[in-house]
């Protein structure tokens, strides 16, 4: 994927086989062709960006010049970025060097796409797959970035641009970059999310609270403001699955979140709504006019809603920390809330009857009461 580090790692690879002064493989990092490959000015270690070049005189430039010894180093070493970008004939070229490489040459193949690199040069490379990084990686990461440069921040802001970035740590330090950028020394959610184009989780709960009462019209009111105010749809859809996704991840650790538009429904609704939102992102795509697509997403929501009324469970455990949500977002949200509540509240007391009051842990109110006497 994007931003895994596989250009990185090229550069400290060409660093390791031509340090002088390695233990055990590890560049010193210190000495003139260590410093030289990070700068990228030691005329033995190539770089070459095949989205720019993917021209055959290009490859053949390179074919004609391999065969000479390297100035400084022990090793050339060819680093071909995107190299999945080469034409027919750039591939050819670069083939037959890859078949006949001098001892002192050693190519290294960074791609994006390998699905799109012919066999024939698959089978002469050693192939080394990267994994995007994971959340809690990319979030220590910029915590330790922020840190090192005195830079305040809100750990929603670092939460945010980590989970933005989709794994990509490049992604992630650009985004951070940028929206230390807009807001002076001190990074909030806000300027993260004024980079990126999105919405916030409270205005997302806010949007899918109109959906799930049935508003529509206050969900288009909702979501043209958003639109006014700089969001893309894209990232809006985006913004949507991860919320659905996070409810279902809410449900499944019973977790108590006060962005809770959607913790009524069952996870078959759940995951149908994903189903909708990921067919938009995909016509979207291919769309000139994308707020038409994004209304009838909200509609056909709104529909899966009301066909799957029945479908919405009781849950206890979510619909106690309700208020600060909803004091953002309106009275009439207040109301639908409210009569969410109670409804729960009455699926419990049906359950109850039925069922019998289970065996729990003594109460604290009646450890209290007999302390007291
Ligand atoms: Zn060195």
């Amino acid at each position: 994927p994007r931003g895994t580090g596989k250009t990185s790692i090229a550069k400290v690879f060409a660093k390791a086989i031509n340090c002088p002064n390695s233990v055990d493989g590890e560049p010193c990092n210190e000495c003139d062709i260590c410093k030289s490959i990070t700068q990228g000015s030691n005329s033995d270690v190539i770089e070459i960006d095949a989205a720019s070049n993917n021209g055959v005189d290009e490859i053949r430039n390179i074919r004609d010049k391999v065969k000479y010894a390297p100035s400084q180093s022990k090793y050339k070493v060819y680093i071909i970025d995107e190299v999945h970008m080469l034409t027919t004939g750039a591939f050819n070229a670069l083939l037959k060097t890859l078949e006949e490489p001098p001892a002192h040459a050693i190519f290294i193949l960074a791609t994006t796409e390998p699905h799109k690199i012919p066999p024939t040069i698959i089978s002469r490379a050693q192939r080394f797959d990267f994994k995007a990084i994971s959340l809690d990686q990319i979030i220590d990461r910029l915590r330790y970035v922020a840190e090192s440069q005195h830079i305040e921040f809100d750990e929603e802001a670092i939460a945010f641009i980590a989970k933005a970035s989709e794994g990509g740590m490049r992604d992630a330090l650009s985004i951070m970059d940028q929206a230390i950028a807009f807001g002076d020394e001190h990074l909030t959610l806000q300027d993260a999310l004024n980079v990126t184009g999105s919405v916030d989780e409270a205005s997302l709960n806010a949007l899918l609270n109109d959906v799930a009462n049935g508003e529509v019209k206050a969900a288009f009111a909702r979501y043209h403001q958003f639109i006014e105010d700089g969001k893309e749809v894209n990232r809006l859809i985006n913004d949507l699955i991860y919320f659905v996704r996070d409810t279902i991840m809410n449900k499944t650790a019973q977790n108590q979140t006060e962005y809770d538009a959607l913790m009524g429904f069952d996870f078959d609704t759940l995951y149908k709504m994903i189903d909708l939102i990921n067919d938009t992102l995909v016509s979207v795509r291919f769309s000139v006019n994308q707020n038409v697509h994004f209304e009838v997403l909200l509609v056909k929501l709104a529909e899966l809603i009301k066909a799957g009324g029945a479908s919405k469970t009781s849950e206890p455990q979510t619909s106690m920390n309700q208020p600060q949500a909803t004091q953002t977002a309106g009275a009439n949200d207040v109301n639908s809330t409210l009569l969410q509540r109670l409804e729960h509240l009455e699926q419990e007391l049906h359950a109850l009857k039925q069922q019998g009051v289970p065996q729990v842990n003594t109460p604290p109110k009646q450890q209290t009461a007999s302390r007291g006497r």
